[in-house]
C-alpha cells in the first residue's frame, strides 16, 4: 500500500484509492438498524453491543446549518466555514465546508453537499493534516436567489 498522507485521526474515513471513491466509517446496528458516525461498538438508540457492524456511509447529503468561523484553532486558518449535513442514513456529520467564500450567502440550508478529502489542518510542524469535507455537490441546482 502506498503511503497516505497524514490524517486528522484513524478509523474516521478510508482515502480514495483506484476505483474505492473513499468515504466515511461509521457503523450500523443490526438489532434497530441505526447508524452512528464515528464508528461505535455500542448503539448508542438501543444499546445492542453484539450486532453492531462498520458501514460505509453515503457521500452526499443536505446541509442543516453553517458557521463563518473568524478565529481559527492552532492549526487552521481563519476565516473559515464549518457546518453540519443530514445524510440519508439520518447521520448528521459536523465538516468543515470547502469550495464556497467565507460568506453566509454562499450556502443555503437544505443544499445539496458531497464529500470531499484534503488538508484540513497543519500539524505543529506545518505539515498537512487530511481529513473529509463537504462541498456544494456537483450538478446541484443553484441557490435560487
Ligand atoms: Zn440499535
Amino acid at each position: 500500500m502506498e503511503t497516505e498522507p497524514k490524517k486528522i485521526a484513524e478509523g474516521l474515513f478510508r482515502l480514495p484509492e483506484n476505483d474505492d471513491p473513499g468515504g466515511l466509517i461509521g457503523s450500523r446496528c443490526g438489532a434497530c438498524n441505526a447508524v452512528s458516525f464515528p464508528r461505535r461498538s455500542l448503539c448508542p438508540c438501543c444499546l445492542e453491543r453484539e450486532n453492531v457492524a462498520e458501514t460505509r456511509l453515503g457521500r452526499e447529503g443536505t446541509l442543516y446549518s453553517f458557521s463563518i468561523n473568524q478565529m481559527a484553532p492552532a492549526g487552521f486558518t481563519a476565516p473559515y466555514v464549518t457546518g453540519k449535513v443530514d445524510l440519508p442514513e439520518k447521520v448528521r456529520i459536523f465538516a468543515v465546508i470547502t469550495g464556497v467564500e467565507p460568506d453566509e450567502s454562499a450556502l443555503s440550508i437544505g443544499q445539496a453537499m458531497e464529500l470531499v478529502f484534503g488538508p484540513v489542518a497543519m500539524d505543529e510542524s506545518g505539515e498537512p493534516l487530511w481529513g473529509y469535507m463537504f462541498r456544494p455537490a456537483a450538478g446541484a441546482p443553484g441557490r435560487g436567489r
